[in-house]
């Protein structure tokens, strides 16, 4: 089959791979008929995450049809259409139990990785690295499932791919972000960063009833699709612009109600910080560049609430911890408890309520993946996401 292959810091390359087959009695084969490249990859390529390896399957956004089930899986059967929650879990395990789906205990079978740098690993993950399990991605023709009882959520409806592809990550992540940030009626939340995640953030707040939303970036394109959703915007690389000031005029002087990092570790900014962060980086005296975050902490209300689905890896410098305790912040972060928000949000798409599409700005086949991952990271062609259909064949030039 086809897969889109880490092969190295930047390098990303569209090869062909051995298909995959079944390993354990629960595993189940899938047939991708779409994926999607994902900001969180990015961050893959551009070497941030250790324990790749080369040849690793990128990807943890996709669906399918199902080709082939272990002797133990009982939910799904030969046919049936799915998409597939990025995390892994058991379902059985004391995490399980307790609906923190993405802390699993029983799906990376790396944990002892993680245990040496965060005490305890989190569940595994499709296509991130070795030390969260070390699982083939699903840019690819074809997935093994494994805890396939557990974790695809079958589609019996008609709703064409590209309406439901996002339950894998993105939708839940943006709404989980904004449940995270503990949205009242009538709030004014700020949300950083109008990437997928943001942008699904900005919907699901506006869902859960915030009277208004300002959005942070740089982007015109991103910052569009912000406005469109009913967000105020605010562009911070335009001169003469502090955010700081920016979200004290727009919330009276008190400050946003909830604030959500939606950028994570490679946050840019204009400014002697962003030096600072990229030089510490560089020479491995940091690992994280967390400009949003210090801001964030800042920039909301006192007994405010900071929620931070972007991701962070390690340690971080110069964040004003001081400002979180004397304000009395709330903090809410973590990996999307996939599993609970599927089915929920799926009604939502159902009924009309969203339509996730809205976010999509490239179609593309698995050949022209590799090209994508560089233009993404760059930042050009407008991208806002992409969506790959694996079986289609290379555009002629
Ligand atoms: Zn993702
Ligand atoms: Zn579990």
């Amino acid at each position: 089959m086809k897969a889109v292959c880490w092969m190295g810091t930047s390098k990303v390359e569209t090869l062909n791979v051995p298909d995959p087959t079944l390993l354990n009695p629960h595993d189940a084969i899938l047939k991708i008929t779409r994926t999607a490249i994902c900001g969180s990859d990015l961050h893959l390529f551009d070497g941030f995450i250790p324990t790749m390896e080369q040849g690793d399957i990128l990807g943890h956004e996709f669906m399918g049809v199902v080709e082939e089930v272990g002797r133990d899986v009982t939910n799904l059967k030969r046919g049936d259409r799915v998409v597939v929650p990025f995390t892994i879990a058991c379902g059985n395990c004391l995490f399980c139990r307790k609906k923190l789906w993405s802390a699993c205990d029983n799906t990376n079978p790396n944990a002892h990785l993680m245990e040496t740098m965060y005490g305890y690993s989190g569940s595994g993950l499709f296509g991130y690295s070795h030390m969260m399990g070390g699982y083939a991605g699903g840019q690819a023709q074809y997935v093994r499932v494994p805890f396939a009882n557990v974790g695809p959520l079958k589609i019996e409806s008609d709703l064409p791919d590209d309406k439901v592809l996002f339950l894998s990550d993105i939708f839940p992540t943006g709404y989980m972000a904004a449940e995270n940030a503990n949205i009242q009626e009538g709030d004014i939340v700020a949300v950083w960063g109008c990437g997928p995640v943001g942008l699904f953030a900005i919907a699901s707040a506006f869902m859960m009833g915030a009277a208004r939303v300002i959005a942070i970036d740089r982007f015109p394109e991103r910052l569009e699709l912000a406005r469109n959703l009913g967000a105020i915007t605010v562009d911070y690389s335009e001169e003469d612009v502090s955010v700081l000031t920016a979200l004290k005029d727009l919330t009276g002087g008190i400050g946003p109600d909830g604030a959500i990092d939606a950028v994570g570790l490679e946050s840019h900014f204009n400014d002697a910080q962003h030096v600072y962060d990229k030089i510490k980086t560089a020479l491995f005296m940091e690992t994280d560049r967390p400009g949003v975050l210090r801001q964030a902490i800042q920039a909301v209300r006192k007994g405010g609430t900071l929620s931070i689905p972007g991701v962070y890896g390690g340690f971080l410098d110069k964040v004003p911890f001081g400002a979180a305790f004397g304000k009395g912040v709330n903090m809410k972060m973590g990996q999307t408890h996939m599993h609970k928000y599927m089915k929920p949000l799926l009604e939502r798409i159902e009924k009309g309520q969203i339509d996730p599409t809205f976010l999509i700005s490239h179609r593309i086949t698995l050949d022209e993946a590799p090209d994508m991952y560089k233009i993404w990271r760059d930042k050009k062609d407008q991208v806002t996401k992409i969506v790959i259909d694996p079986w289609a064949e290379r555009k002629a030039a």
